[in-house]
């Protein structure tokens, strides 16, 4: 078995920024510490970048597009130094895996079989798009040609957040290179260190200077100066609702830069009496909510059931939630660490407090003696109007409600400010079909939770934004059309 610990007690830390193909410090010396949620330890003093280091990222990132050192490369080159890339995070797959989980406190046994190994296929997945894209040629009149070609749009910012660091990044940075584009990228104050290795390795792999830099620093500094810098051509962002609405103000205020958002979500879990195996529900509604201790912005947080199997579900849940073994993130047989800081936890607690006001305590859930990150996961019965059910808490802790009737369920699954995913249960096509329509999310699962792919969007509906990150369409967003109208008569 490895020894994660061994391999945590020899990794290094970089911690400045990386710019123009090097490591640099902030350009007024400025560092904010990282910590280790499980332990409170400080792992690393990173560079908090301001607006001279964005200043720089820009530049360079815009030199680079310019001078067309990465767009102007044959399609076949660029696709070989992404695929160069991806094995890079192959071979380092420990190192990464150890980084993601020491700094957000991710168990080992997701970042080594999740995060590290998905994000080297995304890449590889969008380095094979490289030269298979083609342009059109549209049906104009003889006499005429039209070429519609696909453009890179120039300097794109990616702003992500801290629950899958690397894999966030990579959804963002794989398809805006493979379209060309030069990319600057704001990894969340709690978790920049694998980027920062990402951003070494990809220099590594043959990736020019200046194509890929990355900025860490607060979200109000660093990440604002992104999304009102004029010479940013579009922002990339995932994280929370509020700041999204912040970048549609900064673009607003700004250069009118195209704004994408991957935002917030409040998912539902629709459980019907016809699906026969309880069990298996009962397993999908534990993955859905308590997978990276409910730090997933598509976790199906509330979970709606037919009361005529409210009583077993709920049991068959509250057993196997009692199973979570909460603990060291870098030991294996661990199933729920920490969540990212402690003062995530307190948040996340804080609902905790409300939900034994608001609603019936399924499951009590809690703080944990000592350890300020951690939180025991918690499930509530509520009514429909209980903050607990209304709000994203993004930790363990799942409002249930009960319904009666389809049209019952559909309603309260699609009373939410959030889109992003849904879940139906059960064994009736028609009805998994006709709920399935029904629902308003960009991703719908049916038996089964979270069913996502490189090759499909992942994306919201409502507040949980408008971007589509994943497939081929991601890359419309990293790509304006061109027609170029040719008239040779
Ligand atoms: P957050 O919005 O606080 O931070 C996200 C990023 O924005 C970070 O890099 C942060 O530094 C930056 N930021 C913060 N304040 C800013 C400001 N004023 N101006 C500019 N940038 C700023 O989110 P978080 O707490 O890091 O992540 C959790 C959120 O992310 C949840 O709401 C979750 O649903 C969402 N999320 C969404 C998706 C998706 O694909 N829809 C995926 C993962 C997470």
């Amino acid at each position: 078995m490895t020894d994660w610990h061994a391999i945590a007690g020899t990794v290094e830390f970089r911690s400045d920024a990386f710019i123009d193909g090097k490591p640099v410090p902030a350009a007024d010396g400025r560092r904010l510490p990282t910590v280790d949620p499980a332990t409170g330890a400080v792992l690393a003093e990173i560079a908090a970048c301001g607006d001279e280091d964005v200043d720089r990222a820009v530049a360079s990132a815009r030199r680079a597009f310019e001078d067309h050192r990465w767009a102007g490369t044959a399609p076949g080159r660029r696709k070989s130094v992404l695929l160069r890339l991806a094995e890079l995070i192959r071979a380092n797959a420990a190192e990464l895996a150890v980084l993601d989980s020491l700094d957000a406190g991710k168990l080992i046994g997701d970042t080594s079989t999740i995060d590290v190994p998905g994000s080297a296929a995304i890449l590889q997945w969008y380095a094979e798009t490289i030269d298979k894209t083609y342009g059109e040629i549209a049906p104009t009149a003889r006499g005429d040609l039209a070429l519609v070609s696909r453009e890179p749009l120039g300097v794109v910012a990616a702003v992500v957040p801290w629950n899958y660091p690397l894999e966030m990044a990579i959804w963002k940075i794989a398809p805006a290179l493979a379209a060309g584009n030069s990319v600057v990228l704001k990894p969340a104050e709690e978790s920049p260190l694998s980027v920062l290795r990402l951003a070494e390795l990809a220099v590594e792999a043959g990736l020019p200077d200046g194509v890929l830099n990355v900025v860490p620093g607060e979200g109000p500094i660093a990440g604002r100066a992104l999304g009102r810098h004029p010479d940013v051509d579009a922002v990339t962002f995932t994280g929370s609702t509020p700041v999204g609405k912040l970048f549609l103000q900064y673009a607003g205020q700004s250069n009118m830069k195209q704004v994408w958002l991957e935002c917030g979500g409040k998912s539902a879990n629709v459980v019907f009496a016809d699906a026969a195996d309880l069990d298996a529900v009962a397993d999908g509604v534990c993955f859905g909510i308590f997978t990276n201790a409910g730090q997933v912005c598509s976790a199906n947080s509330r979970l709606l059931v037919e009361r005529a199997v409210l009583p077993d579900l709920l049991a068959l849940v509250a057993e196997k939630a009692g199973r979570i073994r909460l603990g060291d993130p870098l030991d294996p047989r661990t199933t729920m660490g920490p969540l990212v800081s402690a003062a995530q936890a307190a948040r996340v607690l804080s609902y905790i407090e409300l939900g034994h006001v608001e609603g019936r305590a399924i499951l009590a859930g809690g703080p944990v003696e000592g350890r300020p990150a951690f939180v025991r996961p918690a499930i509530f019965e509520v009514g429909p109007d209980s903050r607990l059910s209304r709000e994203e808490i993004f930790g363990p802790v799942l409002a249930v409600q009960a319904f009666d009737t389809e049209d019952e369920a559909v309603a309260l699954a699609n009373d939410s400010i959030y889109g992003l995913a849904a879940s139906v249960w059960s064994d009736s096509l028609r009805r998994a079909h006709r709920v399935a329509g029904r629902l308003r999310a960009g991703t719908v699962s049916v038996n089964t939770v979270d069913a996502l792919d490189v090759t499909v969007p992942f994306g919201g509906f409502g507040q949980s934004g408008f971007g589509r990150d994943l497939s081929a369409h991601a890359l419309d967003k990293f790509t304006a059309l061109k027609t170029t109208w040719v008239n040779y008569r």
